[in-house]
């Protein structure tokens, strides 16, 4: 039966479709209207293919919806941290307790791709394509629309509730603004971003380990890279926008090639394209953004990027986004057509979360591009899993709560913060697991942390 309300949301990229998905189960009638062309008919642009890591929140996210099968078909499995020193030296870091706790890799394009074919399973979804919004009138509940191909198209269009699930630039997000006492806050990050990639060999297969997530941490920048299911690898090139060395400092073949020779002398080989790629592909800007509120007057709500976009470093804007449209789904079965009541309780249950998660996020890039490859910080993470061993429902590494629990961010963040401190205590002045004083470690878990983790 098709609920009354009629549901507009403005971006079909992986929130979008994957909300539509939970709105449509729910008899609502969805339109999104999508600035891009349709990337199953179009190719997309090189250098945009990023490939995320999609973890426990995400895939329950996918799972409620009924899509986790058409998407585990196009994920790889990622069991841990390959680090990769400059001398050719692997390191290799679990991220779970075992093989039942891991992360899976699969590209934005492809994950966007197989949730609009879902979506678009229901005949009460229908994804207008080639319509960039840029602008909404929050009294009348028109939304303005554009076709960037052709000059001088625009047109209105009338709604009832609006989602904007347009990103981190959205444009519902630009006129909340603009419609006054509207908190907002944007923080770039002095690093950018580029894609860059390591081919398949000649029959298809992985020329590096294929289940690990291979990073080449190297203090003031890092290159990652996540395996694709046909055999080639995603890589991306977290580096300054400026000083020495930087993206500014590194504009020349020669200096680009001798610096990666030096740099990641492992990685040349396998990227014939290496140059081509750095000079061609876009630097991409990494932001953290917050606003608040998230809605208006019952009549729109921002989700995902749009409310609350984070830098890449823990793996999770498009599982927080996963999981904002499942809690979404419950207050709509709470509230039923109360949009007012709905979107409020939304922002007051996400909000606090979504905040949380930005902070992990900021903090993990230190971890990852320059103490994965500390002897001390290497040591602590063993003494965190013999901890995790000998109190597994207390004890939950940072890392663990976050990508393989669905505990709240905010929890796992203050839990975390409590953790870190239990863990420079016991390891000030030892360096050999051994040394560990267990009585002490007792009876500072027993007294910081006492509740067990739940979820
Ligand atoms: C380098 C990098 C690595 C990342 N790695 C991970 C990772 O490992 N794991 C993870 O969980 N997350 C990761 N992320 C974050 C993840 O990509 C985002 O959190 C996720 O894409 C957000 O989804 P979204 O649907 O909210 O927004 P988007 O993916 O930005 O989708 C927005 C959609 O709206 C459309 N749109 C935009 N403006 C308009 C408009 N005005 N009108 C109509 N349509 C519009 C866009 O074309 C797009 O289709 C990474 C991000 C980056 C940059």
């Amino acid at each position: 039966m098709l609920n009354k309300t009629k549901l507009t949301l403005i971006g079909a990229g992986p929130a979008g479709s994957l909300l539509a998905i939970y709105l449509a189960k729910r008899g609502f009638h969805v339109d999104i209207y999508e600035r891009r062309p349709d990337m199953r008919k179009t190719p997309i642009s090189a250098g945009r293919s990023i490939n995320l890591a999609i973890s426990t929140r995400g895939i329950h996210a996918l799972r409620e919806a009924g899509v986790v099968d058409a998407i585990m078909k196009i994920a790889v499995p990622m069991k841990g941290r390959m680090m990769h020193a400059v001398s050719g030296e692997l390191t290799f870091q679990r991220y779970g307790k075992d093989d039942t706790e891991v992360i899976y890799a699969v590209l934005r394009s492809e994950l966007s791709m197989a949730l609009m074919n879902e979506a678009e399973k229901y005949p009460n979804v229908k994804i207008h394509f080639n319509e960039r919004c840029t602008g909404m009138d929050f009294k009348t509940g028109e939304i303005e629309l554009r076709d960037d191909d052709i000059i001088g198209h625009a047109r209105k269009a009338r709604t009832e509730v609006v989602i904007g699930t347009d990103g981190s630039a959205s444009a519902i997000r630009m006129d909340m603004l603009k419609a006054g006492r509207f908190n907002f806050s944007q923080q770039y990050l002095e690093h950018g971003y580029k894609e860059l990639t390591i081919p398949a060999g000649p029959n298809g297969e992985y020329k590096i380990e294929k289940n690990a997530l291979h990073i080449w941490p190297r203090k003031t920048y890092m290159l990652i890279a996540l395996p694709n299911i046909d055999g080639s690898f995603a890589c991306i090139f977290f580096f300054p926008f400026e000083g020495d060395p930087s993206f500014a400092s590194l504009d020349h073949e020669v200096k680009v090639l001798d610096f990666f020779k030096t740099q990641f002398p492992d990685v040349v080989p396998l990227m014939p394209n290496l140059l081509e790629n750095y000079f061609s592909n876009p630097t991409g800007a990494m932001v953290t953004i917050k606003c608040a509120p998230w809605h208006i007057d019952g009549k729109a709500l921002l989700l995902g990027d749009a409310a609350h976009a984070i830098v890449p470093f823990f793996g999770q804007g498009v599982n927080c986004a996963f999981e904002s449209c499942a809690y979404l789904a419950e207050c709509i079965d709470q509230h039923g057509n109360d949009w007012q009541k709905i979107f409020a309780e939304f922002e007051n249950l996400r909000k606090v979360n979504t905040d949380a998660i930005a902070e992990l996020a900021l903090k993990n890039f230190v971890e990852m591009r320059d103490l994965v490859a500390d002897p001390k910080f290497l040591f602590k993470k063993k003494v965190e899993q013999a901890l995790q061993q000998k109190y597994p429902t207390i004890f939950v590494p940072k890392y663990s709560m976050v990508t393989f629990h669905r505990l709240p961010y905010s929890v796992a963040l203050s839990r975390g913060k409590i953790q870190d401190r239990i863990l420079a205590e016991l390891c000030e002045s030892i360096d050999r697991i051994e040394d560990l004083d267990w009585d002490k470690a007792e009876r500072l878990i027993k007294n910081d942390l006492r509740m067990p983790q739940t979820q």
